[in-house]
């Protein structure tokens, strides 16, 4: 490669020309075990490049992200800008730490880089250097291939490290604390300990998992967020495999934990048993033609519809998670609809009342 046609000499030694310019170019990588740190990633390429005389002209560092294998190649934004400063000729050279900085998951990485020192001319010999100096052509190749095949080792291997884990039972630790465990889950917090057998008592007396929200909410039960009690997120305590000491991985029981269970097994079949999805039915028609109709004489709520076990139906303010209202008043829905059902009757005996009716726009009725 000619010599760099600029006459700008090196400060510490006059009498040297630098032999090209180079761009550095750093990445981190998280999945890699002791991977150098940017700043030493830099530092490293900026001594390089002194050793090979090449005058630093840009030095362009990926922001961290945790991408593996699987995003290799995306968000790369200082690699795109590095690809398009030795298009433009003004690199003649990029210095990276180490290979796989550039190639991220191997071929697709070096395919333009190698590109676009072709397109401006350059020798792809001088092209790419390292903390060990320039990499040829030819090991470059290399190097794309077996950078590619490292990095989705790395990620088998930790696909392969979880379901170990797994198996032998380690708790999954990371991300938020389990409810009535310590965060590692070493320990049981005594409080929620109780909580969780006293609401699997009630469950399993028949009590809804709605009515212990309420009733802790009301009492100010903590959670583990700081936010209110919420069914699915009681229901997921009380059903998981992990109060009873159990280990899943990828959603399936896999061997017993390595931690303290809070609820024997049988409590844990009984309760999943009680609190299993109700298939739903086929809808059979509108069992409460007044739903959306009446409200709360009391606080101006809507009235829901609520159904007991043995199918009385009613009509009830009602308070609650979600449910708006004040807990005032409740009717049975028989009596209810037999009386608005005469009413209808009696207003449309009425020849006014109907003629009314059969007018378009005639929506002053609804003052009844
Ligand atoms: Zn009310």
């Amino acid at each position: 490669m000619p010599a760099s046609t600029r006459t700008r000499s090196d400060r510490r030694s006059p009498a040297v020309v630098p032999r090209g310019r180079a761009a550095l170019y750093a990445r981190q990588s998280i999945t890699r075990e002791g991977s150098a740190s940017l700043d030493v990633q830099v530092e490293a390429c900026r001594e390089a490049a002194a050793r090979l005389n090449l005058e630093v002209v840009a030095e362009l560092v990926e922001a961290p992200s945790t991408s593996g294998y699987s995003n290799r190649g995306r968000n790369r934004p200082k690699f795109g800008e590095l690809l398009d400063l030795i298009r433009r000729g003004e690199v003649d050279c990029v210095v990276a730490y180490k290979t796989d900085r550039l190639s991220r998951g191997g071929g697709p990485g070096w395919a333009p880089l190698v590109d676009a020192f072709e397109e401006a001319g350059r020798d792809p010999d001088r092209a790419v250097a390292t903390t060990d100096g320039w990499v040829s052509e030819f090991e470059i190749g290399i190097r794309s291939a077996m950078d590619r095949e490292e990095s989705k080792k790395t990620s088998d291997r930790m696909l392969a490290v979880r379901a170990r884990e797994a198996k032998e039972g380690m708790p999954r630790i990371g991300g938020r604390r389990p409810y009535g465990y310590s965060q590692d889950m070493s320990e049981h917090i005594a409080e929620e300990v109780e909580r969780i057998e006293e609401a699997a008592d009630l469950v399993l007396a028949g009590e809804s998992v709605w009515s212990i929200c309420t009733d802790w909410n009301e009492r100010g039960v903590p959670t583990v967020t700081d936010s209110a009690w919420a069914v699915q997120t009681l229901t997921s305590i009380l059903t998981s495999p992990r109060i009873a000491g159990f280990r899943t991985h990828q959603g399936k029981v896999v061997g017993e934990g390595q931690w303290k269970r809070i609820i024997d097994e049988d409590r844990h079949d009984a309760l999943v048993a009680a609190l299993a999805p109700r298939r739903s039915k086929p809808r059979k028609g509108r069992t409460y033609p007044l739903v959306g109709f009446l409200v709360c004489g009391k606080c101006g709520g809507p009235l829901r519809s609520l159904t007991r076990e043995n199918g009385g139906r009613s009509h009830a303010c009602r308070k609650g998670p979600g449910m708006g209202g004040c807990d005032g008043i409740r009717i049975q829905a028989d009596g209810l609809e037999n009386y608005v059902r005469d009413l209808i009757c009696g207003m449309l005996a009425d020849p006014v009342t109907r003629a009314a009716m059969a007018e378009p726009r005639s929506t002053d009725l609804v003052g009844v």
